[in-house]
């Protein structure tokens, strides 16, 4: 069995994932829930997009097996005593700018592994630092799942597509782009050798600036510890990744950097 877990208002990246699955797995289940452990007191929990209508509609196209779409009331029913800490792997990216969001989604992923029981389950690497960490929760708790990464789907301009795109003024999706434009080019260079790459980020960090991005991090992390790294090293890992805000809308894209032996 496969298992997708979203938060609904279903695009083109879910529906890839699900595609994935179903290539690996004979039934694949959809979860749709926006979980509210994740969102901070101030981020946008209320105004997320919520369509279980259509998103019923495109699961039952796809072939899906099933949907698990839960209430609160199933989820975080009842009291609860415990919690999920997470010690390392969360300091930088997205963990450093969002405190506990990543405990709320080890703790919902957890759940639904517990409930769904899947064989494979396949997340997105637009949000790579979740699959990182939930690649050490698997390991270290002893899920008996394989995890899939599948890879960013992007509009035809390069835009990371999100279900956040949705708030987005035509005048911010139109400058959206930037973002990824910004990570290809340090990507280039950083393929084409530049070991350090500090200068290059600091001034693609001023150009993003210029154009009306309020940078939240633009850098080069390790993939295994997700920390920045000042020098890369042939053979390694990395992920070059960048967050930014367009007004309210927070946007969030990234690469990953192998440079070869
Ligand atoms: P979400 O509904 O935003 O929580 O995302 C559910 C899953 O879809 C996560 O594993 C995301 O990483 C993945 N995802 C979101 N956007 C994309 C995209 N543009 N391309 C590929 N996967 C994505």
């Amino acid at each position: 069995m496969g298992f997708v877990p979203t938060m609904g208002a279903l695009h083109q990246g879910h529906i890839s994932l699900i595609e994935i699955a179903q290539k690996y797995a004979d039934e694949v289940v959809v979860s749709i829930y926006v979980n509210p452990e994740q969102f901070a007191p101030d981020e946008d929990f209320e105004e997320y997009p919520r369509t279980l209508h259509d998103d019923l509609r495109k699961c039952e196209e796809l072939g899906v097996s099933a949907v698990f779409a839960p209430t609160d009331e199933v989820m975080y029913g009842g009291e609860s005593y415990l919690s999920i800490q997470i010690d390392r792997l969360n300091e930088y990216m997205d963990g450093g700018s969002r405190p506990g969001f990543f405990e709320g989604i080890a703790l919902v992923v957890n759940k639904l592994f517990n409930i769904v029981r899947p064989d494979i389950a396949v997340f997105g690497q637009k949000d790579i630092q979740q699959f990182r960490i939930l690649q050490q929760m698997v390991r270290e708790f002893n899920h008996d799942v394989i995890l899939k990464m599948g890879p960013i789907i992007r509009a035809n301009d390069g835009l990371a597509i999100s279900s956040r795109n949705s708030y987005l003024s035509d005048e911010q999706r139109k400058k959206a782009p930037g973002l990824y434009r910004a990570l290809r080019y340090v990507k280039g260079q950083l393929l084409d050798g530049i070991k350090k790459p500090a200068l290059l980020l600091d001034h693609q960090k001023s150009e993003l600036e210029a154009k009306g991005f309020e940078v939240d991090y633009f850098n080069v992390y390790s993939f295994d510890r997700i920390k920045p790294v000042a020098e890369l090293q042939r053979g390694r890992k990395y992920i070059l990744g960048g967050a930014v805000y367009l007004g309210e809308t927070r946007l969030i894209d990234n690469m990953i950097i192998k440079l070869e032996n």
